[in-house]
């Protein structure tokens, strides 16, 4: 058929569509799992991955519809009525690999079935839908109803039952360019209108075979519905247990420091341990002058903790170690799919986004106790304080750097309270000049006597012991005479 006659074939189409079209579909497009067949249809194949992650959807335009031809409406197995029913036209798609047939299918859990997809254009016309060179490559054959487009990495792809076919044996075809038009064409006999689309390739152990379209379709299909070519490498920023660029990063010459980056997977490929990387960038493969000990090489902090689909989540766990020269070192870092691709790239993040920024303090000991900020001293001017010395008890002065000053007792709703233990008078009683040098007696009065100095080290002076004595017969003092007003 010459292109023109072929035109007005298509004018003549766009007529009949008007008025024998179903209703298009503008729902948002959802699939049903790879594997689930049409209940009665045989056994699939539950099988996620996408084989052909470069192919364009091989129907030029959306929508359109994979789905079971011989179990679907007006099928051979199906619900009687007509293929042009609305049923067949709308979401979720239904993988139809491995469906009953006699064919010999290795991959197939029953070792025969059906070798593609069957997919539907966005109506039941013939002639209208153009079919496109799903990736570049070699027109290979040009049967009665088939074509293979044969691609550089020695994948097949199958094209049955176009109508009219515009390419020839031996051609060579660009992706995207139109190689005929979705129709019923099967060597004389009549099929339903549909394009039924396979992907051959050399599976190892098991020889050149034709392996499960359904994904490949899958995630060809969210691009082009897409309005553009999503991603395949992209990630966002989840969580970092790392300081912020934006926050101090100081660290002592040589300080090692563990930490993680966590991100969301925003592409449409799958991460995985050895094959996506955190890589230095600024430049791309830069030797870090911050490289931990357990960096994979200096331009390679971590690969993946785990396999990552897209839209979860995994994280890069990895070291930086301070240099020994003061002063500040910045590394950004990317995601890197190892010899395949940057993230920057493709889907981003940008090379300048991901960033540490670290400054190397020196090793400082002001008040000479022999143990310097950067090691945790939590008053460099007072060599009393640090991580070692003994902490007195209810002095408010952390000596030991744990965190808060030891406090005076082991009751548990004190220690919650350390506030509590400084010296006052008791505010409930404000005309009293009791020293209340003691818990708040609402909060640690036990009824009897005060148990004196909690004290775990016997390090307290005598005269505090004295003077906590004195403390507890004021409390005792001060309750009593509650006890009289209340009477
Ligand atoms: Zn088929």
């Amino acid at each position: 058929m010459s292109r023109s006659s072929h035109l007005s074939c298509t004018l003549l189409a766009i007529a009949l569509a008007a008025t024998l079209a179903p209703a298009r579909s503008e729902a948002q497009f959802t699939y049903d799992p790879a594997g689930d067949l049409v209940a009665g249809s045989g056994s699939g194949r539950a099988d996620s991955m996408v084989y052909a992650p470069d192919m364009r959807f091989p129907i030029r335009d959306a929508p359109a519809f994979a789905n079971s031809q011989v179990w679907g409406v007006g099928g051979s197995s199906g619900p009687s009525g007509s293929q042009c029913d609305g049923r067949n036209f709308s979401y979720p798609w239904h993988d139809n690999y491995c469906e009953t047939r006699t064919w010999d299918m290795p991959l197939c859990p029953s070792g025969t079935g059906h070798q593609g997809q069957d997919i539907r254009a966005s109506d039941c016309m013939a002639e209208m839908h153009p079919v496109i060179a799903v990736v570049s490559g070699t027109i290979t054959n040009v049967g009665s109803y088939s074509v293979y487009l044969t691609a550089a990495d020695g994948t097949r792809y199958d094209y049955l039952h176009m109508r009219p076919v515009l390419v020839t044996s031996g051609e060579r075809v660009s992706q995207g360019d139109v190689i005929g038009y979705v129709a019923n064409e099967f060597g004389g006999t009549a099929t339903t209108v549909h394009l039924h689309f396979n992907i051959r390739q050399n599976v190892t152990g098991v020889g050149s075979v034709y392996v499960p379209p359904y994904m490949s379709l899958v995630r060809a299909y969210e691009r082009l519905v897409g309005g553009s070519s999503g991603p395949r490498f992209a990630a966002t920023y989840v969580h970092q247990s790392f300081p912020l660029s934006s926050e101090p990063f100081e660290l002592a010459p040589g300080t090692v420091v563990d930490g993680y980056l966590e991100l969301r997977n925003t592409g449409s490929e799958t991460w995985r341990p050895g094959e996506t990387f955190l890589g230095t960038t600024e430049p791309r493969d830069g030797a870090s002058a911050i490289a931990g000990p357990d960096w994979i090489s200096p331009s390679r902090a971590a690969t993946i903790d785990r396999v990552v689909a897209p839209g979860a989540t995994g994280r890069f766990n990895f070291s930086v170690r301070a240099p020994s020269a003061v002063g500040s070192y910045d590394q950004f870092f990317n995601v890197v799919e190892e010899g395949v691709a940057w993230f920057g790239d493709d889907g981003g993040p940008p090379d300048r986004w991901i960033e540490l920024l670290i400054t190397v303090v020196p090793g400082t000991d002001a008040d000479g106790d022999g143990v310097a900020v950067s090691a945790g001293d939590c008053d460099d001017g007072d060599a009393s304080v640090h991580p070692g010395a003994t902490d007195r008890c209810g002095d408010g002065i952390d000596q030991d750097c744990s965190g808060a000053d030891l406090p005076c007792d082991v009751d548990a709703a004190v220690t919650a309270r350390p506030d509590a233990w400084s010296p006052s008078t008791d505010p409930s009683d404000a005309g009293s000049s009791v020293p209340v040098d003691a818990p708040d007696p609402r909060m640690s009065w036990r009824g009897g006597g005060a148990s004196g100095c909690g004290c775990r080290v016997g390090s307290a002076p005598a005269p505090r012991v004295l003077w906590l004595a004195l403390a507890a017969i004021g409390l005792g003092l001060v309750v009593s005479r509650r006890r009289h007003h209340r009477g």
